[in-house]
């Protein structure tokens, strides 16, 4: 029995306990409100049959198309074992759109198809296109015939009633639910559907001339006509704009009422001796947001700043300037890398950079001086034992490392500042946890990231965050020169790239190789974070012909052949922690003439005298990745070179990817190019907020406008009212975007 009416919590009112398992299993749908968030892909033209020509090979489709012959055939089984020589039916159907045809073949039970499906007929078909003999088929496709008029004596009124309209909807599918089936279960529950109170106020809708939300969620699953469907769009995007960042202004308003420790600069401190010491003249940026932040600290509220800026700005610095401050006013500052290397690679820079004033308490350290401790995961016993205890003290005015920083035995004395460098590897959990350390008030929070974001993701994912950017790089860096090297379609150009490489060794550079791949991985594994990303799906056939280069076969490989008698070292995520620091210190030294590595370099790591960098198998990452990468050279006052090499053929998406990387150095332009490329789900990530449904309907880059109205909107009615007492329905929808952790995200701000 079906109950009379549900609301968007309700659990799925479907007849069997089997179809619901199969929502929740497919789709991840529990409730009404996940189904009504299920929208169509797209929507077919009633009259207006699916162009069959284009379909491809593999793909799940469904189609809308005409019955033009439906013919039954036997064929023996004798070729099969134990098949005596039993024959079975088999229905052979060509459905048309007109001009390509499209077989649809049925073993057994042929019969009842082939008296279903006559000419003539219009239905949905729904399988995975292969080929047989030339042909596209679909073996075994599910379908559905469309009442020819709507009351057809072969369909329920029901499914008359869901195809009443010139426009069909036809929602993502699998194998196991069609599309069809999706339908009759949104049928059901937009029949018995109460959908309470709308949680946008209705000043808000009148303004941006927004319908209610009840009449957006019936027209996009059963549009009269287009124009229908813009309406119900704008609206529903609203919804997901609104809600969202009516609760990053609660977790903005929350984290403004808590009380910070103020650490106001001091004239005569460690952070002014540091100034005077500085080997180079701070840009314009650097001096500017320097102020901002010490402006910051000054406050008795936790700052909550985004610092982004270019690859090889000079973000450290104005890190190390900000640490300092807090230091001279008493307190202690962590610094969270995301990888070993980074890590250790900020000890040396850091401690480099300080001298005498990171020596106190030593022989020479100076007269204002602090310590600077480093915890990574494999710090050894007694380092470790003496980074938490000089953490505890207060000792260490600055605490470096990875994850290990995030343990529970790691207790600060006064921690006053949390640095988060290249923020997008980290969740907001880790911000947290981090933050959770200071004893009695907040902490100030820097998050650093030298992935440009877009105002609008930067309002979206870090809308809780103020956002200053470094747009300028340091005077006297010089352009990278990027280059595609179609290696498959031009071998000779290969060889020159090892040419290339030798000639910078042999000025005295040195160079990186990177792979995407380590190549130690067991079969099937992928390689991981350490790894490249996985290709598009466009390009699936073209990367499934071999496995990416790996850094253990390339590297033997180029010592034995192009770049003999170099001195070579590799890198990656799966050596031991000690032995990555002796690779990079070593790298460091130019004790190594080539590194050979995996990603491990993408993030933070400053050669100045790396020159050039061949990227094999470029097509695996991703536009910002191979920004990232090579942003590692460049750094020094020699011209930078990078090298891209690639087999993908001239005109795939892949090398039109490439192709912009290589036309472009603006990290701006190539993250708004990824973002394009990608789901915002993915961009979110499911960490990224605690949110638990991502984005369904909201486009970051294109939905800029409507989101920075949502913004406005949604901060207004929060500011007048914080716990939204007089907006139910509104917090309502904020517990389902945030779900369980809803307390959590709120209560951490
Ligand atoms: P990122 O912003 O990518 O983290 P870094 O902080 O690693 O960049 O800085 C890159 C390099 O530039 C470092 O070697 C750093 O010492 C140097 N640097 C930073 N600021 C300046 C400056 N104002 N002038 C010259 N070099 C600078
Ligand atoms: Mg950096």
């Amino acid at each position: 029995m079906l109950p009379s009416v549900a609301t968007l919590r309700d659990p799925l009112p479907l007849g069997g306990k089997k179809t619901s398992e199969a929502f929740e299993k497919v789709f991840g749908i529990r409730t009404v409100g996940d189904l009504l968030r299920h929208y169509p892909r797209r929507y077919y033209t009633r009259g207006e049959l699916t162009p069959l020509a284009e379909l491809r090979e593999g793909d799940h489709v469904t189609v809308l198309a005409r019955v033009e012959t439906a013919t039954l055939a036997q064929y023996s089984r004798s070729r099969f074992p134990n098949g005596g020589r039993k024959t079975t039916d088999r229905a052979e159907v060509t459905v048309t759109d007109g001009t390509a045809t499209l077989t649809l073949t049925f073993f057994g039970g042929a019969g009842r198809h082939v008296r279903a499906l006559q000419r003539g007929k219009i239905g949905l078909f729904a399988g995975t296109v292969s080929t047989f003999r030339g042909r596209r088929q679909l073996v075994h496709p599910e379908y559905e015939l469309l009442p020819v008029d709507a009351v057809d004596a072969e369909t329920t009124a029901e499914a008359a009633a869901e195809y009443a309209t010139e426009l069909i909807p036809v929602y993502p599918a699998s194998a196991r639910l069609s599309s069809w089936r999706i339908s009759q279960a949104v049928q059901v529950v937009l029949n018995i559907l109460d959908i309470g109170e709308d949680p946008l106020p209705e000043e808000v809708r009148q303004q941006h001339d927004l319908w209610p939300r009840e009449m957006a969620i019936r027209a996009i699953h059963r549009p009269q006509d287009r124009s229908d469907l813009q309406r119900a769009r704008k609206r529903l995007k609203w919804d997901e704009a609104f809600v969202m960042q009516a609760a990053l202004a609660q977790r903005r308003m929350a984290a403004a009422a808590m009380p910070a420790m103020p650490r106001p600069p001091e004239p005569d401190g460690i952070a002014a001796e540091f100034d005077r010491r500085l080997p180079f003249t701070l840009t314009e940026g650097q001096r500017f947001v320097g102020e901002v932040i010490a402006r910051d600290l000054s406050c008795a509220y936790p700052m909550n700043r985004l610092l982004q800026g270019e690859v090889g700005s000079g973000k450290t610095v104005v890190a190390v300037r900000a640490m300092l401050q807090v230091v001279d006013a008493g307190g202690q500052a962590a610094l969270l890398a995301p990888t070993e290397v980074l890590a250790q690679q900020h000890y040396r820079s850091i401690t480099a950079l300080l001298g005498p004033l990171a020596s106190a308490g030593q022989l020479g350290g100076a007269e204002h001086a602090t310590r600077v401790a480093l915890l990574t995961g494999s710090t050894g016993v007694r380092a470790r034992r003496s980074a938490l205890s000089d953490a505890f003290t207060g000792d260490a005015g600055i605490l470096i490392g990875t994850h290990a920083l995030l343990e529970d035995r790691v207790q600060f004395a006064d921690l006053g500042l949390v640095v988060i460098d290249e923020q997008h590897r980290f969740g907001v959990e880790q911000r947290d946890a981090l933050r959770d350390k200071a004893v009695g008030s907040r902490p100030h929070v820097l998050v650093m990231t030298a992935t440009p974001i877009p105002r609008t993701v930067a309002m979206t994912v870090f809308g809780d965050l103020e956002v200053s950017t470094l747009a300028e790089l340091p005077a006297g860096r010089s352009p990278i020169a990027t280059h595609v090297v179609p290696a498959a379609e031009r071998p000779r150009y290969l060889e020159r790239v090892w040419q290339r490489v030798r000639e910078e060794i042999a000025a005295g550079r040195q160079a990186y190789v990177v792979c995407p791949r380590i190549g130690d991985e067991a079969p099937g594994e992928a390689a991981g974070d350490d790894g490249g990303i996985a290709a598009d799906d466009a390009d699936a056939d073209f990367t499934a012909r071999r496995p990416p280069l790996a850094v253990l076969e390339v590297a033997p490989a180029l010592e034995g052949g192009p770049l003999a008698g170099l001195r070579l070292g590799i890198l990656h995520g799966r050596l031991n922690p000690d032995e990555k620091d002796r690779v990079m210190t070593a790298f460091t030294a130019g004790e190594i003439d080539v590194l050979v590595a995996t990603t491990v370099i993408e993030v933070g790591v400053d050669v100045p005298n790396a020159t050039a960098m061949v990227v094999m198998d470029a097509e695996r990452f991703g536009v910002s990745q191979l920004h990232q990468l090579r942003g590692r050279v460049g750094r020094g006052v020699a011209a930078g070179l990078c090298l891209l090499v690639t087999d993908a053929p001239e005109d795939s998406p892949s090398r039109e990817r490439l192709d912009a990387v290589a036309a472009t150095s603006d990290g701006f332009r190539l993250s708004r190019l990824d973002l394009e490329q990608r789901r915002e789900g993915d961009v979110l990530g499911a960490t990224q907020a605690g949110r638990r449904s991502s984005l369904k309907m909201l486009r970051l880059l294109a939905d800029e406008e409507l989101i920075a109205f949502a913004r406005q909107e949604a901060s207004a009615v929060v500011e007048a009212d914080p716990q939204l007492a007089g907006h139910p329905a509104l917090r309502e929808a904020i517990d389902d975007l945030l779900g369980p952790q809803r307390v959590e995200f709120l209560d951490k701000a």
